[in-house]
């Protein structure tokens, strides 16, 4: 039994599932997770001495590479002055500087701890600004793990929310409505409906957490016209694509002004960091200025910020990294592309910028719908197949794939090859 297998057997005695997020339980794809020890550049090794090449990249933080060095310098430095104080920190200043200047729609911004705190705060801040209920979300979209958001998938467009975990009262839910990703006529008609009613659209610009779903032409427009139209908040939750796709986030680069973002992941640079912003006559309801509560004993901690200033920085004055990534994924997924034409039928691929996904099904993946119609079992064997071969993807079909700025071109023709390789042989 490897180190991994053993260290997996005492952690499900102390922790539920042996782990503190489930998708690393590898659950989804019938094995044992493999336990790391440390990471470098495009590269994690684990407890027995394997290495793989990452494309999880701590789900999205990691776009410079594990261990970046200014990064790091950055971290050490501020943990030499104090890890915390509960007290406001110059570098809090400099972080809401930075993400006002980098994001247009963001005037002013409330950090967090989370992803999940930086939408339910969002969503708080929405019902206030509008005195509504209403929120409408798209099935599957991920937005964190807080009550509201955890909904049962198309529980038909007219019907209110039917909670998605034990736990969550039909209360939290009611105020939920599922719509469908891509799907612009269904969201007319809801708002047509109870309009009056809605006080937020909350949607991923890029769905990431179906695998990979592009928003189609006049999608995320649409969105934008119908909020407008009848007073409703347009939140983009941004947690995956802040950052990701270019210097402005996907509000950037898909030209798009949306009332509030929420971001995580890049943001924190491997911290646990959550920020949500927007529209100054909104956020000045937050407390203490205004009626809407929220806070945070760790939020704006000065280490995570540390983190987050530096990795953002580096990404605001260098925009030719995004070039670079960008063109690398153009490069990646259109030779994973081929390779799935090849093997005709066996698969299909979405992808954007450094973000891809290839899904079991020889469908055209548009929406969560779509998105089901994979053959996990199928994805469970591949993923296998990969970690063997020394690739790290994600335990789980309805995951992107995540390049950084470490990802060599050699490397990925590589796994190229090895993705070629197992087509043929299935
Ligand atoms: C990861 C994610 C979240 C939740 O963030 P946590 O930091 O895990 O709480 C919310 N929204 C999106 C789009 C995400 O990808």
């Amino acid at each position: 039994m490897g180190k991994s297998e053993e260290l997996f057997k005492e952690a499900r005695q102390y922790i539920p599932g042996g782990v503190n997020s489930p998708v690393r339980a590898f659950g989804n794809i019938g094995s044992t997770p493999r336990f790391i020890q440390r990471a470098d550049g495009a590269y994690v090794y684990d407890v027995d001495g394997n290495k793989y090449l990452d494309f999880i990249g701590s789900w999205g933080p990691m776009i410079l590479g594990h261990n970046q060095k200014e990064v790091l310098e950055s971290v050490t430095e501020a943990c030499k002055q104090g890890l915390s104080f509960g007290a406001a920190t110059e570098k809090e200043v400099v972080m809401a500087k930075l993400i006002t200047e980098m994001v247009p729609a963001v005037e002013m911004v409330r950090m967090v701890n989370s992803g999940t705190e930086a939408v339910m705060s969002a969503l708080r801040v929405a019902r206030g600004y509008t005195k509504r209920n209403k929120i409408i979300k798209f099935s599957g979209c991920y937005h964190g793990h807080s009550d509201s958001m955890l909904i049962a998938a198309g529980s038909g467009v007219m019907s209110s929310g039917v909670p998605d975990s034990a736990g969550v009262t039909k209360g939290c839910t009611e105020d939920t409505i599922s719509a469908v990703y891509n799907d612009l006529e269904g969201v007319k008609e809801i708002f047509t409906k109870m309009g009056e009613e809605i006080a937020a659209v909350i949607v991923e610009p890029v769905g990431a957490n179906m695998g990979v779903v592009l928003p189609q032409e006049g999608f995320l427009e649409g969105l934008r016209k119908l909020c407008t139209k009848y007073g409703s908040i347009l939140i983009f939750d941004e947690v995956i694509t802040g950052f990701r796709l270019g210097t402005d986030g996907a509000s950037g680069y898909f030209g798009i002004q949306p009332d509030l973002i929420t971001f995580g992941k890049i943001i924190g640079a491997g911290m646990p960091v959550g920020a949500y912003g927007g529209k100054r006559q909104i956020m000045e309801l937050i407390s203490p200025l205004g009626p809407v509560y929220q806070a945070g004993t760790l939020s704006g901690n000065p280490v995570a910020m540390a983190a987050g200033i530096t990795q953002l920085t580096i990404l605001k004055e260098h925009p030719e990294i995004y070039t670079h990534l960008n063109q690398l994924g153009d490069y990646f997924y259109g030779r994973l592309e081929e390779v799935i034409k090849e093997a005709e039928g066996f698969c299909s691929i979405n992808h954007i910028g450094s973000l891809g996904c290839i899904f079991f099904t020889k469908e055209k993946v548009i929406d969560y719908a779509s998105a089901k119609t994979s053959d996990t079992t199928k994805y469970a064997d591949y993923f296998k197949f990969m970690l063997e071969h020394g690739v790290y993807l994600a335990p789980a079909q309805f995951e992107a794939m995540f390049l950084s700025a470490s990802h060599k071109k050699e490397e990925l023709d590589r796994v190229v090859e090895l993705v070629q390789q197992y087509m043929k042989e299935h």
